[in-house]
């Protein structure tokens, strides 16, 4: 599969690579544009993080997201769980610098104890160059690796995640017609075996829906039971493309 998908700048539409992503946030005209608005005169300045998050072992999966520094890695988790990985409610874990922090609570945190996660502030443990390690399912794992490429302080965003690029769904074919765009994968595949269908070989094939998990823009893809993000659409929208 290709790994070089690319995806579309927020600011202003542009498509580029994930690697080259990075150098243009930092210098794309209409992001510098947006940043130079100064607060208003009864905001103070909000330190965010710009963070790259891709899949470890499938890296055409990719965005760039702005994160609040008073966000926790709970929140973060939250984030990550809404648009790429949620299936079942499992176990996940943030690991950096040797630390790892579940999202468990120990009772010994007080009569309402928040998981690990929910107690620690981005602004304590991130900073530049780091590179975190994230889990999500102990039993049919996904792997994410976040980079945090920079910290800046401004006016207070909107919300307190931006998506800043998301790739665009990589096209997958069909295995068995090599022809149209699959729209399921197979629960039961091994390697070598066909695992993408149409949906026209699935019914050639007589595979039963109950087989299959659907093709969707994530890391996720046709593990457990996972069937997509209920909360954001598998195609970034740039704000040039946004309907006034
Ligand atoms: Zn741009
Ligand atoms: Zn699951
Ligand atoms: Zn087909």
């Amino acid at each position: 599969m290709a790994e070089r998908t690319k995806g579309k700048c927020k600011y202003c539409g542009k498509p580029f690579t994930s690697s080259y992503m990075g150098k243009h946030l930092a210098s794309c005209n209409a992001r510098m544009h947006h940043l130079e608005v100064p607060p208003e005169p009864d905001q103070a300045l909000q330190g965010y993080f710009l963070i790259k998050v891709f899949g470890t072992y499938n890296k055409e999966y990719w965005m760039y997201i702005e994160v609040d520094e008073d966000q926790t890695l709970g929140d973060l988790d939250q984030f990550l769980r809404d648009i790429w990985v949620e299936c079942c409610g499992h176990l996940s874990e943030f690991s950096f610098l040797g630390m790892r922090f579940p999202n468990v609570a120990f009772e010994s945190f007080g009569d309402d104890p928040e998981s690990v996660m929910d107690n620690v502030r981005l602004g304590d443990v991130l900073r530049p160059n780091l590179q975190m390690h994230y889990e999500y399912d102990f039993g049919t794992t996904t792997y994410l690796t976040l980079l945090v490429e920079n910290y800046r302080k401004g006016a207070p965003e909107e919300e307190p995640i931006t998506i800043l690029s998301r790739n665009i769904s990589p096209k997958i074919l069909c295995d068995h017609c090599n022809k149209e765009e699959a729209t399921a994968v197979s629960v039961y595949a091994v390697p070598g075996d066909e695992c993408f269908f149409c949906d026209a070989c699935m019914e050639e094939l007589g595979i039963d829906e109950e087989e299959t998990l659907p093709v969707c823009n994530s890391p996720r893809m046709g593990m457990c039971g996972y069937c997509g993000s209920d909360v954001y659409p598998d195609e970034f929208v740039p704000d040039t493309e946004l309907d006034e």
